[in-house]
């Protein structure tokens, strides 16, 4: 059984990994098998067609169908064009498709497909060439940087809506406002900062210091700060999620979804299905077989959700969950952290504070209460 924290949901979102390999090999990426070039089959597209997404019963009534890597652009469009088709065949709930992308594989071609299809794309890129080229290279130890920019470009002409992923390390989180004039005017429509984590393959974090927790809290306070006085279009999600929850305490943020039982499932590339967060299907092989909960080519959705494996683990992150919520007093603008940073820091699920919280959560709220003490 499941206590009060953990109520059952409807699947509404799928991470679908149809490769391991990127054409990047960024330096703190978490991915082991990023060099492996093999890819899910379209058999195994309509395998989770029939096992996930046959029974409506199960199903919100919409669905988020997240292509994440590995690079998902390896593929081309015509294999995502089969798929999307495949995916869709058995069930009535609208899907939509999103893809997070390095962005250095953006053709003429796969802005047709994203038109056509409506989907929705997010791009991962660090800021200006110097902070971009310390960690997002390619294979060959050269600059992404000018094919992500040639990709974003692509997307403008085309009037493509994207995204921005922007990770933070100790080499960017002096350089605000660099940062700031390089994503002013981009476009994009929202921009996330995610602090670099300590998760699969990344063991460490450059950040993971008393000055780098010091330092990402005034990097929020600045960042903040230049969008309010310059009347920037940039749009920090995250920021204003946490700015409503001040103004409004009442307003108690929702559990992280990578938390919530039957609400997102992950597929890797052979039909392995695992739980919770989308980094449990890339660990190492013995982290994998921990948190794998079945497959594709077996399985149904309901006999997954209904396993003992699953409910174990569900349950070990509800006890995470709880104990946050009786001793960390950040837990209502948290809703108790994304299982993976727990693991990966503590090698448990029923874990609390990890550097993740610090650098993610309680750096912005901090940030974001400096900046409202400095208007009062
Ligand atoms: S900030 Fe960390 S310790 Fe606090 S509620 Fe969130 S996950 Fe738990």
């Amino acid at each position: 059984m499941l206590g009060s924290t953990q109520s059952s949901n409807k699947l509404s979102k799928l991470v679908l990994q149809p490769t391991p390999f990127c054409n990047l090999d960024c330096s703190y990426c978490y991915l082991p098998d990023r060099q492996i070039k093999a890819s899910m089959s379209l058999e195994v597209v309509d395998s989770i067609s029939k096992s996930l997404l046959a029974n409506d019963a199960f199903l919100n009534n919409k669905i988020e169908v997240l292509w994440h890597g590995g690079e998902p652009l390896s593929l081309p469009p015509a294999w995502y064009k089969e798929a999307t088709k495949l995916l869709s065949k058995r069930t009535k709930s609208q899907i939509r498709h999103i893809f997070q992308t390095n962005a250095t594989l953006i053709t003429q071609d796969w802005c047709n497909h994203l038109k056509n299809t409506k989907s929705m794309i997010g791009v991962s890129i660090d800021g200006p060439r110097a902070l971009n080229d310390k960690y997002r290279v390619k294979r060959n130890g050269k600059s992404s940087f000018d094919a992500s920019l040639s990709g974003i470009e692509l997307l403008r002409e085309n009037d493509i809506e994207f995204c921005v992923l922007c990770v933070v390390t100790s080499d960017s989180i002096d350089s605000i406002e660099e940062t700031f004039n390089f994503f002013e005017g981009m476009g994009a429509k929202t921009l996330r900062f995610l602090p670099e984590d300590i998760v699969g393959n990344n063991v460490s974090s450059s950040l993971a210091t008393s000055e780098g927790r010091r330092k990402m809290r005034g990097f929020y306070e600045r960042y903040g700060r230049m969008i309010l006085n310059s009347a920037s279009e940039q749009c920090l999600p995250d920021f204003e999620i946490v700015l409503r929850r001040i103004l409004n305490p009442s307003q108690i943020q929702a559990l992280q979804e990578t938390a919530l039982v039957g609400r997102l499932l992950n597929v890797d590339y052979e039909g392995n299905i695992f739980g919770f967060s989308p980094e449990f299907s890339s660990a190492s092989i013995s982290d994998k077989k921990r948190f794998q909960i079945g497959s594709t080519l077996t399985n149904t959705l309901e006999n997954i959700l209904e396993s003992e494996k699953y409910l174990s683990i569900a349950r070990e992150i509800e006890d995470g969950v709880r104990k946050c919520k009786e001793t960390c007093q950040y837990f209502d603008f948290c809703g108790g952290g994304d299982p993976a940073p727990k693991f990966f820091e503590h090698r448990r699920l029923d874990a609390t504070e990890t550097l993740a919280c610090e650098m993610r959560l309680k750096a912005m709220v901090d940030g974001v209460l400096d900046i409202i003490s400095m208007r009062e």
